[in-house]
């Protein structure tokens, strides 16, 4: 890798004409045949999942950020975050390259609330890049370039105590372009190592407001299939990540992806409930049967029968109530743990596809924007899988 392979003359060069975005001074080193190569190997299947590290943009891939000042300036978790950065921490090893100032991304992981920061191996910004001086302070082409972070992990390698080379350690592997995925929501950043990079899109204000973004459950199907690929970018050439792919937008996605957004706690709380169902079950099997035999052994009239359903079924109530306040308590425990921020607790646990997804449109005022939208409507908005983008909003108060 070599970062000056190509000479740029005219520092106010601009890479996009339209949005004033400057060619960065460094240049654009070409690809290398290198990687070429290795990418261009028949992508293999393997039986075992391997581990591979994950590089997480955080605006716009992650995040949305508004206000324009520091001070001002508020985070909005995309959804289904948490459940994605359970799946990474479970799978695989994870860093975060934003080409935000290091003030930005500091603001984004403590004020957006990021979960599990002490997970993440490493936290890199702008500085990261590699730019020239001048091109810190201005509007121009960030490139993630991969060797960077290759070539620095090898470098944290030589540093690392033994135990971090042993099995279970951050050392424990060599990253290549066969085992690392950048998510990133743009592809002028990814342009180095584009078969090894998800490109999502971005996370914007019209899709906060839409409120269905389901951008993040797609990344959690791509990468557990990922996982079991021998070399990352072989596979990401022939099967690139397609957020408009059919497969998304079938209810076979939508099965799988209601039971990956279950946590493993909630999967547990889940087990527990149907567990809490049987036995009750049975408990009123077994009730109805004594009071029949009680009835036949007493010769009970047809008022006493009556009677005695009346107690039990107030006594089921009673223990219905009972069940139904513990399970909403662990539901709503449960969605703080999910970030799903819902109004209604009971609708994370999904029912077929019928799903609820936060409110986001109170908090960013967007009343004033989407002049025709119904106010107030409903409690929760709820979507089928189509990924269209209602246009609808709600009153409800984010708790973020
Ligand atoms: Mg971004």
């Amino acid at each position: 890798m070599n970062k000056n392979t190509t000479t740029v003359i005219d520092e106010n060069r601009y890479y996009d004409e339209a949005k004033k975005i400057f060619y960065p001074l460094t240049g654009i080193r070409p690809l290398t045949t290198g990687y070429m190569d290795l990418a261009n190997q028949p992508p293999m299947k393997l039986d075992t999942p391997k581990k591979l590290l994950v590089i997480l943009d955080l605006n716009g891939t992650l995040f949305y950020s508004s206000g324009q000042h520091y001070k001002t300036r508020s985070y909005i978790k995309r959804p289904y975050f948490v459940p994605l950065l359970l799946f990474l921490y479970a799978n695989c090893r994870v860093m975060i390259w934003s080409s935000a100032t290091r003030q930005r991304v500091n603001g984004m992981l403590t004020g957006g609330g990021f979960t599990g920061v002490e997970k993440i191996d490493r936290v890199w910004n702008r500085e990261h890049l590699q730019l020239r001086s001048k091109d810190l302070y201005r509007k121009v082409l960030t490139l993630k370039d991969l060797e960077f972070v290759w070539s620095a992990i090898e470098a944290e390698r030589a540093e690392a105590n033994p135990e971090q080379l042993l099995e279970g350690g951050k050392y424990e592997f060599r990253y290549d372009q066969t085992n690392t995925v950048l998510i990133d929501d743009s592809s002028h950043k990814t342009q180095l190592q584009p078969h090894n990079c998800m490109i999502v899109p971005d996370f914007d204000s019209t899709r906060v407001q839409c409120g269905d973004d389901q951008e993040l459950l797609k990344v959690i199907h791509y990468l557990s299939d990922l996982l079991y690929q021998d070399n990352v970018s072989a596979y990401m050439r022939t099967s690139p990540f397609n957020t408009n792919s059919a497969f998304y937008l079938s209810q076979e996605f939508h099965t799988k992806a209601a039971v990956w957004t279950n946590t493993p706690k909630n999967l547990k709380a889940m087990e527990r409930k149907r567990e809490r169902k049987k036995v009750a079950l049975e408990k009123a099997r077994a009730a109805k049967s004594a009071e029949n035999t009680m009835a036949q052994k007493h010769k009970w009239t047809q008022e006493e029968r009556k009677s005695a359903r009346r107690v039990r079924e107030v006594e089921m109530a009673r223990k219905t109530e009972m069940t139904r306040k513990t399970e909403m308590s662990t539901v709503a425990r449960i969605g703080e743990v999910a970030g799903l921020h819902l109004e209604s607790p009971t609708a994370i646990l999904p029912t077929s596809s019928d799903w609820t997804v936060p409110d986001w449109s109170q908090q960013l005022g967007f009343e004033d924007i989407n002049k025709d939208g119904e106010k107030g409507s409903e409690k929760g908005r709820s979507f089928s899988g189509n990924g269209g983008c209602r246009t609808d909003h709600v009153a409800g108060t984010p708790t973020e």
